[in-house]
């Protein structure tokens, strides 16, 4: 919760149960998902205001943005760096904790001074094989 504090964003009630439902949340879910969710506790609340605090605080550095999902854009409270494995059947991402040593190859570089990677994993979980 204090790091949501730090980026500045005017945390209203609604903005809190946001942020509330982020705090610690390993699902990486999409707007839609935190729109359900959050909808429970403040049922006018519209998508739009959830999507629009999500940015803001994507922006601010507050949260990723996953695209491993290729149908919806996934959010991932946790910034510090990892690693991802997402089910191609339900679409549940789970995080991967492990330092790969991947490296590019020094001829394709391009002169880029390499600062990280993320390496996404895919295959079927256990309640979908
Ligand atoms: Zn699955
Ligand atoms: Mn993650």
């Amino acid at each position: 919760m204090e790091k949501y504090r730090e980026t500045g964003l005017k945390l209203t009630p609604q903005r809190l149960a946001i942020l509330d439902f982020l705090d610690g949340n390993t699902s990486h879910p999409s707007a839609e998902d935190v729109y359900q969710e959050v909808k429970k506790k403040f049922p006018t609340m519209s998508f739009a205001t959830v999507y629009n605090t999500l940015e803001a605080l994507r922006s601010r550095g507050g949260l990723l943005e996953l695209t491993i999902d290729p149908g919806r854009k996934r959010y991932d409270p946790n910034t510090e760096h990892h690693h991802h494995l997402i089910c191609l059947n339900c679409k549940k991402i789970v995080d991967v904790h492990a330092d790969f040593k991947t490296s590019v190859p020094e001829e394709q570089k391009k002169g880029f001074q390499v600062i990280g990677n993320h390496v996404e994993f895919y295959g079927i979980c256990l309640e979908c094989n």
